[in-house]
């Protein structure tokens, strides 16, 4: 049976960390969309492109090799999943994210991984564009200074010391120019189930999309 799960919401719901569960629970390949954004980003500021430069993006966009080993990013055979990470990153992300190239390259990236596996993904229009046809579309949202207050205490374990307001202008930051822009817009699709996580912890959240999986599941096998 052919299964792909798409979730969305802003940045810091905790999509990453409830979707690799859920990848491992029901042996999905997981993809987050958002890392591969960030790769973007990261590998265009390493070499001062900046995100104006549009066709510069875009080549160096087209060149790069991307994959994932479970939740690892591996771009032109590097691993850059904790680099993706800082705050650097999350702090330009989203200019690079609203070029419509770049959405147009890693869209069709996305939708051949999808494909070949049985996926969960997670991003900001898998729902709406990416996994139109999904199944199992799932909205996951959180007030702005909960958001901020996970991504705080994430960054923090990891020893990156960071400052709570910093982290909440940066999310809110995000949300405007990932809801306004005009490719791909963060929304919610019509047929998403909506999760308000705020009052929630990591594994009421899992178990309650994992219900709607099982019952996905138990529906349609033969
Ligand atoms: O999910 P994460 O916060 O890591 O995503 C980083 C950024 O990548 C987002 O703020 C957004 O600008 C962009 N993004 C996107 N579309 C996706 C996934 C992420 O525009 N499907």
């Amino acid at each position: 049976m052919n299964i792909s799960v798409a979730i969305d919401g802003p940045a810091g719901a905790g999509k990453s960390t409830i979707a690799n569960i859920i990848a491992n629970r029901f042996n999905l390949m997981y993809i987050n969309t958002g890392s591969m954004y960030r790769a973007v980003a990261l590998m265009c500021m390493r070499r001062g492109i900046s995100y104006t430069e549009v066709e510069a993006v875009c080549n160096l966009t087209n060149s790069l090799t991307m994959y994932f080993v479970g939740d690892k990013l591996v771009v032109n055979e590097e691993d850059v999943s904790e680099e993706i990470r800082l705050p650097k990153v999350s702090n330009n992300v989203s200019n690079f994210a609203a070029i419509a190239e770049v959405r147009e390259i890693l869209v069709r990236l996305q939708q051949e991984m999808a494909s070949k596996y049985n996926v969960i993904m997670d991003g900001r229009d898998i729902g709406t564009v990416v996994l139109k046809n999904a199944p199992l579309k799932f909205f996951l949202t959180a007030s702005a200074q909960e958001r901020a207050n996970r991504r705080c205490n994430e960054l923090n374990e990891k020893g990156i010391a960071v400052e709570y307001n910093n982290i909440l202008d940066d999310i809110i930051k995000r949300d405007y120019i990932d809801s306004n822009r005009e490719t791909n817009p963060l929304r919610m699709a019509e047929d998403a189930i909506k999760i308000d996580s705020s009052k929630l912890c990591i594994d009421e959240v899992v178990d309650l999309i994992s219900s709607y999986i099982r019952e996905y599941i138990n529906k349609h096998k033969q």
